[in-house]
């Protein structure tokens, strides 16, 4: 585009466009800071995705890459794209769009950097810096696409979601990515030599889908956040290739905030990333069609009218949002049943698990989406020592995260795990259809408990309900 501008702007343009890659940065970086707090995380999606129309603008007049044409119908036809898909996809679902962003992004750096090195005849005129991030700019971001297509289909069930391995995998994946480091040295070395970059290219391709597939797929919101961290660490890379600093920046804030979050969720589980990696735990997400209930455990039923009466002349309701929230869609209502509870004068608190749901957030994503007051939602810490004072709790769609094995049950896969302390509240109701398992695939004894009682059913129908019996009481 810089033809068309005059002379004396095309002297200082290069460092003009700098500049303002600098600015874009700090859009990106303020904008993560505010995506912290629920209250903001609006206003920092806006100012990140602002940092990124400058970023493309300012690429429109950068002589290297390829015609303003190309990128304005990339711009246009990624935005419609973009549009649809964010309007149409349910909440329960943005794991999976989730997995496909990353992957296209760990694919379009592995194309940039294929696309700069075919760009040369002799392609050790790039010199060994260049020749390295592209190699491992086409390793990662090639991983990251067939590991994130595989992590998709996994959570769509397109493949399977229990964990598919053989003994040995984990040592032959180990082994493979070792040897493409190795022939990213041979082809810095020899970068005219096709063998190399071909093989490296397909291993890579093919470890993206042998790392990924061993992992149930009840894992896999951790293993997308990490391969949203490779996508980042792969735009990274190609940034290096094109001398690209905008790029540079961004892929390594994407790569940071993507293990930070991994690493988050992997201490929120209690569990390390290796044994996510490379342990089979949670296996088939579809668990849960399994019944806990077992001969000699019996668990207490309530109704509409009963629960309305008992949250109605409680003094303080926590409720505890978990996966099945998401599932019934039942946040409107529930905001619903709770200002109820508040005209009467009961006074109403949220306590938000933090990997309540199937992704960090979730909860809170949905509760705002129904316009809870932030100053209701209290994480695990503040709510935890809150519980021995409440009257009731309503368990609305959760399991594992207020299963109390995690503090009683050494041999469980949930031990360690921290919890929703709900056992010490007078009361709890838990809303769920069934005594299914949740996503650790374990029974909760808290379902059998004297204070305990279950409302089963939908837990919008349940809780649509509760909120009609409440005017009669
Ligand atoms: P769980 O998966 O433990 O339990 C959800 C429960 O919801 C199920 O027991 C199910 O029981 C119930 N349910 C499903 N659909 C409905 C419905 N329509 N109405 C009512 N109930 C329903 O969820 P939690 O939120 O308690 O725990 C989250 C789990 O996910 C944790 O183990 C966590 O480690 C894991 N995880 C979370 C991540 C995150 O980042 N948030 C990432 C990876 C994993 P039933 O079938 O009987 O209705």
């Amino acid at each position: 585009m810089s033809q068309f501008l005059p002379d004396y702007i095309v002297t200082y343009l290069p460092d003009a466009i700098q500049l303002i890659y600098l600015i874009a940065t700090a859009f990106f970086i303020r904008g993560l800071k505010l995506l912290g707090s629920p209250a903001t995380a609006r206003k920092g999606n806006q100012l990140a995705a602002t940092g990124m129309l400058i970023g493309i603008i300012v690429t429109l007049f950068d002589q290297q890459i390829v015609s303003f044409e190309w990128i304005i119908a990339g711009v246009l036809i990624g935005s419609l794209i973009g549009i649809i898909l964010a309007k149409k996809v349910a909440m329960t679902a943005m794991p999976e769009l989730v997995a496909v962003f990353n992957g296209f992004g760990g694919g379009a750096s592995a194309l940039v950097a294929w696309g700069e090195l075919s760009k040369f005849a002799d392609p050790s005129v790039m010199g060994n810096s260049s020749l390295v991030t592209t190699g491992l700019s086409i390793f990662i971001g090639s991983l990251t696409l067939t590991g994130s297509f595989v992590a998709f289909g996994k959570l769509k069930g397109f493949i399977s979601g229990n964990a598919i391995t053989f003994p040995g995998l984990n040592f032959i994946n180990i082994a493979s990515m070792i040897g493409v480091v190795v022939l990213i040295g041979v082809f810095t070395y020899d970068p005219a030599n096709q063998t190399v970059f071909w093989i490296i290219l397909s291993l890579s391709l093919l470890i993206g889908i042998t790392s990924v597939i061993p992992i149930g797929g009840a894992d896999m919101p951790v293993v997308i956040s990490l391969l949203n961290s490779y996508s980042g660490l792969a735009a990274s890379m190609a940034g290096f290739v094109l001398g690209n600093n905008l790029l540079i920046v961004s892929g390594a804030l994407v790569g940071a905030a993507g293990l930070i979050l991994t690493q988050i969720m992997c201490k929120a589980m209690n569990r390390s990333l290796f044994n996510v990696v490379f342990g089979s735990f949670g296996g088939d997400s579809s668990s849960g069609q399994v019944s806990g209930s077992d001969g000699d455990k019996t668990v207490r039923e309530t109704s509409a009218t009963d629960l309305a009466i008992q949250v109605a002349y409680a003094s303080k309701v926590v409720i505890v949002p978990g996966y099945g929230l998401a599932v019934a869609q039942a946040q409107h209502i529930i905001k619903e049943v709770a200002t109820k509870l508040e005209e009467r004068g009961v006074q109403v608190k949220y306590g938000i698990h933090p990997v309540a749901g199937r992704m960090p957030g979730h909860m809170n994503v949905l509760l705002a989406e129904a316009d809870v007051p932030y100053d209701q939602l209290y994480d695990m810490d503040q709510i935890n020592p809150e519980f021995a004072s409440t009257d009731v709790v309503l368990v609305i769609g959760a399991n594992d995260v207020v299963n109390p094995m995690a503090k009683t049950s050494p041999g469980s896969p949930i031990y360690g795990m921290p919890i929703l302390n709900v056992d010490e509240a007078k009361r709890t109701i838990v809303f769920k259809r069934s005594l299914s398992f949740g996503y650790a695939g374990i029974d909760n004894p808290l379902f059998y408990t004297e204070k305990n009682q279950m409302f089963f059913g939908d837990a919008k129908k349940s809780l649509q309900a509760l909120n009609e019996a409440l005017n009669d009481v």
